[in-house]
């Protein structure tokens, strides 16, 4: 089954239970200044939920494209180190507005995957969140699931990719319950059950998250139960259809793999298995996308992230020898592979190539020799020792390469990158630049400490608090 006709027989079968099929909407949410990027289905019906808006249905379906590489969710890391993160990425979801509860959307999961989808029951595991019990008897005695392939998480903080089981919107507002649905692909792969400490590992997947919104906190953080409790669901297209392809990785599926081609006969890569063709054809999803939905690259907030996904691109190109312009021819491979279900893709497809082309043009000229200044600094670097703050520093300031550019190319090859240092250069920077009154606003990078995880520019906090990071002149 073809990437596109499993994110058509989801719509479909939600359709036949009643939904309403809803269009993806923008990446850039309209609902909400504070979120960087869409990064889930149910982000363009959050005030259903809560109340403050109503629809004319009250269940809905749709393919949502989400981004994961800044804000709360951030994948970007991950992208190339795992077979099932994506910046860009489809979330399939299946919504209730105060209609259908726990029993329905647990049925229907179920349903589409072992009958529609055909899924080996074997093969599949479930979480539900610790105290939820109902959901629990739900799995055991109505689906049967066998007891020893459904699992309560509770407060599970210890692992990477773990999740708690308990969702909240915020700190007050609608939250409640997890169930998700893991799929075994087999012990060939590293990886433990959910809940275990090797679950970070690619053997048990994630694919389907099921929401249950059913309680109201307030203030004083105590719980209430909502009137008319709500589904949210969400499933990974991508994970969905590895497993229906029978293949492990997301980058093995049909829609990843014609992308990977065009990134290689793009590149002159001859090895298709190369990684940097991975990050390259996850990255110009993300890229193409944002473009559609109107961000521009440039130095602060959405236009920095989709900067640092370009330049990422363009870095990783420039590994396998492309020395020349090549990330904007892949847009018309994105074209072929997800206009149709995209119409608003196609119809933009000359812009974004412009788009693209220009950065591509602009940071061209200082890649190559902001690679040459890296190099030469990483072949002095005695064995062990973290590249300074100063070349970290020059590389982002003179060369255009964001931070977590260079701790990337740092990451792999295991040498750990001196933050504190860059953001005292970036400090003495400001202070000249403030003393001879050119500084625009102040610069608010972070970094959580962990070399190979760049959360800096997460903070944005509606658009007053975008930072800008470049000095005036
Ligand atoms: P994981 O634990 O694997 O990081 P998650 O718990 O963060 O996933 P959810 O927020 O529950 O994911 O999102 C719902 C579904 O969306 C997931 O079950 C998965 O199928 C899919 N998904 C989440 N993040 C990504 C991603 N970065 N790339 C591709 N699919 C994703
Ligand atoms: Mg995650
Ligand atoms: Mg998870
Ligand atoms: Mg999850």
């Amino acid at each position: 089954m073809k990437t596109s006709e499993i994110r058509q027989k989801f719509l479909s079968f939600f359709e036949s239970k009643g939904h309403q099929i809803v269009p993806s909407s923008p990446l850039v949410p309209g609902n909400d200044p504070t979120l960087l990027f869409t990064n889930a289905g149910m982000v363009q019906f959050k005030d259903v939920f809560t109340g403050k808006d109503t629809r004319p249905y009250h269940r809905a379906t749709t393919a949502q494209r989400c981004v994961r590489a800044g804000g709360k969710h951030n994948d970007l890391e991950n992208v190339g180190y795992t077979a099932r993160h994506h910046t860009f990425f489809e979330m399939l979801g299946n919504f209730s507005f105060g209609d259908y509860f726990k029993r329905d959307a647990i049925a229907y999961a179920w349903t589409l995957l072992t009958e529609v989808y055909g899924l080996p029951k074997e093969k599949l595991w479930v979480t539900v969140y610790q105290e939820d019990d109902e959901a629990y008897d739900i799995w055991a005695q109505e689906i049967g699931v066998p007891r020893e392939r459904i699992i309560r998480i509770g407060d599970n903080k210890g692992a990477r990719y773990a999740s708690d089981n308990f969702w909240q919107m915020a700190d007050t507002g609608p939250c409640g319950p997890c169930s998700e649905i893991f799929y075994d692909h087999g012990p060939e792969i590293w990886g433990g059950p959910p809940g275990s400490p090797e679950e970070d590992g690619d053997r048990y997947i994630e694919i389907w998250n099921l929401v249950f919104m059913q309680f109201e906190r307030d203030a004083q953080g105590t719980m209430h139960p909502l009137p008319k409790p709500c589904v949210d669901t969400g499933m990974g297209l991508e994970r969905i259809s590895a497993v229906l392809q029978h293949v492990h990785s997301n980058y093995e599926i049909d829609l990843f793999q014609s992308l990977i081609r065009a990134a290689a006969r793009e590149t002159g890569c001859t090895d298709l298995a190369d990684n940097s063709l991975k990050v390259i054809a996850d990255h110009i999803r993300a890229c193409g996308f944002l473009v559609v939905d109107g961000v521009i690259p440039g130095n602060e907030g959405r236009g920095y992230v989709l900067r640092r996904i370009i330049r990422r691109a363009l870095r990783h190109g420039h590994k396998l020898g492309q020395k020349g312009l090549f990330f904007h021819r892949l847009v018309a491979d994105l074209v072929g592979q997800m206009g149709e279900a995209y119409p608003e893709l196609a119809a933009q497809q000359a812009r974004v190539e412009q788009v693209l082309r220009q950065e591509e043009e602009r940071f061209g000229e200082t890649l190559e020799n902001g690679m040459r200044i890296l190099e030469s600094a990483l072949a002095a670097l005695p064995a062990g020792q973290a590249l300074d703050g100063q070349t970290l520093f020059t590389l982002y300031d003179t060369y255009g390469f964001p931070l977590d550019l260079t701790a990337d190319i740092c990451r792999e090859r295991s040498i750990p990158v001196d933050l504190d240092g860059f953001e005292q250069a970036m400090a003495h920077q400001r202070e000249q630049a403030r003393a001879a009154g050119k500084f625009k606003a102040a610069a608010d990078l972070s970094y959580d400490g962990v070399a190979t995880r760049f959360d800096g520019y997460d903070h944005l906090e509606g658009e007053a608090a975008v930072t800008a990071l470049y000095v005036d002149g």
